[in-house]
């Protein structure tokens, strides 16, 4: 049976747990070969166990360090070959009222979810290039299209994330690279689990609910694979209609 991934092999950063754990297993079922890179190491290991070792492979990375990243890379090629796709989810938040957040703080928000979305795009790029292109998939947030209290580090990375990939996406179409934003919701993962705000808030948007990582797994299947050739540098919500009010 043909997949929508076939073919495709895909570093999924932060996919040891939540949505990234939901792409790699989407991604896996669709035919892709699947790096799962993450500093959570027992749930990683186990979920590439279970897909397998011919499907996945995890691997122990920190996105906030460019030696992890090249380390990555070199046993990604080692183990599957070129990369074709790259999926930048790790990610982090700190919700506290601004007066009360400290700089180390504010700075390890940006740390995990800005600079480590640009370290993964520079160091994956030549393995890309090298297969003759592929597509990059940047995970921001509803909080990278519209603010929101008490996250501020949180909002000034996901929206640095959303123009981050609009300069990338222009950067590298020579080479054959699509790069894209997407913008999940209120999703359900450990990361809202605890917000109550979250939970709230779903009640006021147009489809009153949160959804399920599978949910935005669809929209990232769809942006790596050939069906969404002709997309580049856009924003994808996938927010139950949140942002549309
Ligand atoms: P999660 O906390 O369940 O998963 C985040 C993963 O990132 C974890 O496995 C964690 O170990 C990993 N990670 C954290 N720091 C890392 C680092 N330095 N290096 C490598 N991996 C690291 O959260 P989630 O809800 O699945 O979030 C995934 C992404 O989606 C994040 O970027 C988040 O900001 C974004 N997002 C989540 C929601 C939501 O409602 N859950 C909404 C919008 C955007």
């Amino acid at each position: 049976m043909s997949g929508r991934a076939d073919g495709k092999v895909v570093v999924v950063t932060g996919g040891s747990r939540g949505m990234g754990e939901a792409f790699a297993r989407r991604l896996v079922a669709e035919g892709a070969k699947v790096v799962i890179g993450d500093v959570l190491v027992k749930e990683g290991k186990a979920l590439a166990d279970e897909l397998g070792a011919e499907n996945a492979l995890f691997i122990e990375l920190d996105v906030t360090s460019e030696a992890s990243w090249n380390a990555a890379v070199a046993r990604t090629e080692e183990a599957f070959g070129q990369i074709t796709g790259l999926v930048n989810n790790a990610g982090l938040v700190q919700r506290c009222p601004i007066e009360e957040l400290s700089e180390a703080d504010y700075r390890r928000v940006m740390d995990v979810n800005e600079v480590g979305v640009f370290l993964g795009m520079k160091a994956v790029l030549p393995s890309m290039r090298a297969a003759g292109g592929g597509s990059m998939v940047n995970i921001s947030s509803l909080g990278g299209v519209i603010g929101f209290p008490y996250i501020i580090s949180y909002v000034a990375s996901k929206w640095a994330v959303r123009g981050m990939s609009k300069a990338a996406a222009q950067e590298f179409a020579p080479y054959n690279i699509r790069v894209n934003s997407v913008h999940p919701g209120m999703i359900a993962t450990d990361m809202t689990a605890n917000s109550e705000r979250s939970h709230e808030s779903v009640k006021h948007q147009p489809i009153k609910r949160q959804a399920q990582p599978a949910e935005v797994a669809n929209m990232v299947l769809y942006l790596l694979s050939d069906e969404a050739s002709y997309s580049t540098g856009a924003e994808f919500l996938v927010d139950g209609g949140y942002a549309s009010q």
